[in-house]
């Protein structure tokens, strides 16, 4: 957004309460890689240079390339500066800082979409004996108790972190609630890239049935590994993690209590991915790619076990260690704002908030289904940045852009 907007010529300025890449700096696992390959992270005027486009960056290249670009598009940054109130004013904004105040015509929420580990209420109920972590709080398995592990959750996040902990040892019950299963590679490409190339990843939020619903879903299930390997249920079953159903509740006395709907949500997980890779196939066909490559394939049912546990005693059982890996949420607590819905999500059209002059970026299927991914962003803030101008310009026709 910073780009675009200098290349609107508007004055601005980017306020980051820590360093620039702030939460691949803190709030992220050690071991991360990203899903999305190397060339997919592609920014305004920045791309993938180096000479493993199809390889998954690590934190460290991560934090490296956001701040290589914040230096080469010499973006304005204000860092240490935490944001701690938004108000309107007659002639627009007030931002108050730790380091002092800021007036403004216009604003731009870039603040995440993640920034709250998003735990279910039960966790409360979890016995003191058992020490709980989130997805945003678990750094290695160094630093989890010997003993028994439950992931609750089967997404990206729950997946990756369920692997890396049954492979250090720890024997880990995983949790699994709505996810959706993907292979890696398919018909010898990147997942990402037939979503990226038929289109999928572009569907925009005025174009799908439910977009309500389209926010809700839950990330792939993607790994970004070094042999390019899928990361399922089944690869986890394989290597000793046990599966149990979604979380239903905690008793009082400390026991866990599972659906018994394992097996219909994994059938109905493996119903998704048949259909994304039937889009992909007809989009292929299309195309006349068939030729060029292998022929569609599917991966076999996930595995579910007959009788999955329905329950485990958390105060006296083998579990040591709770990883909550059920989603995450952002933090608006500093917006002071009207422009939340019931359920405390900015209301907004596209990233065009319903008052004048705020806009948002970065949010879940904010204008499009990439909204979400680093590789999103350019042509949200191409978009907003033509609105945020016009509205600067006073230009209200231009303001349906
Ligand atoms: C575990 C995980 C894995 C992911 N993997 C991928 C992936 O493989 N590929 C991909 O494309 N995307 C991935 N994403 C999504 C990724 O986070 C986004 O694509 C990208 O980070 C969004 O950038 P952003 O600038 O909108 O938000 P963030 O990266 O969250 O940046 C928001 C910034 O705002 C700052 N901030 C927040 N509140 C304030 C305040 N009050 N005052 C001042 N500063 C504030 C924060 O410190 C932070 O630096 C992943 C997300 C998670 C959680």
């Amino acid at each position: 957004m910073s780009r675009c907007l200098a290349d609107w010529a508007i004055d601005h300025v980017v306020l980051e309460r820590g360093e620039v890449a702030h939460s691949w700096r803190s709030e992220r696992w050690d071991s991360l890689r990203l899903l999305t390959p190397n060339w997919q992270s592609r920014l305004p005027g920045f791309g993938y240079q180096g000479g493993d486009p199809d390889g998954y960056r690590t934190l460290p290249e991560v934090i490296a390339f956001i701040a290589g670009y914040a230096k080469a598009i010499s973006a304005p940054v204000r860092t240490h500066t935490n944001v701690t109130s938004l108000r309107r004013t007659e002639a627009g904004y007030v931002v108050r800082t730790n380091d002092g105040d800021w007036q403004c015509r216009a604003v731009v929420l870039a603040s995440g979409a993640c920034n709250i580990a998003d735990v279910p209420a039960v966790a409360a109920r979890v016995p003191r004996s058992v020490v709980q972590l989130t997805a945003q709080s678990y750094r290695n398995p160094r630093q989890l108790a010997i003993g028994g592990v439950l992931v609750v959750g089967a997404s990206a996040s729950g997946t990756q972190i369920a692997h890396e902990i049954q492979r250090s040892g720890r024997p880990v019950v995983l949790s699994v609630g709505e996810h959706i299963r993907a292979p890696r590679l398919y018909r010898g490409k990147d997942l990402e890239w037939w979503m990226d190339a038929a289109g999928v990843l572009d569907e925009r939020y005025d174009q799908v049935d439910d977009i309500k619903r389209a926010r809700r879903v839950p990330s792939l299930q993607l790994a970004g590994t070094a042999d390019r390997s899928t990361l399922d249920l089944n690869a986890l079953t394989a290597l000793g993690v046990t599966l149990v159903g979604r979380l239903a509740g905690i008793t009082e006395d400390g026991k866990a209590q599972f659906a018994g709907s394992l097996r219909n949500v994994c059938a109905l997980s493996d119903l998704k991915m048949a259909r994304l890779l039937d889009l992909i196939d007809e989009w292929a066909r299309v195309e006349g790619l068939d030729g060029e490559v292998p022929p569609p394939e599917r991966l076999p049912p996930t595995n579910v076990p007959e009788a999955p546990s329905l329950g485990m005693n958390l105060a006296a059982g083998p579990i040591k260690t709770i990883v909550w890996a059920t989603g995450y949420r952002p933090d608006y607590s500093w917006l002071e704002v009207p422009v939340f819905d019931r359920k405390g999500m900015i209301v907004h059209d596209g990233g065009v908030v319903c008052e004048p002059g705020l806009y948002l970026m970065g949010a879940v299927f904010m204008r499009r289904r990439k909204s979400t991914l680093i590789d999103g962003a350019g042509d949200d803030a191409l978009e907003l940045s033509a609105h945020l101008a016009a509205y600067l310009d006073g230009n209200r026709a231009r303001l349906t852009a």
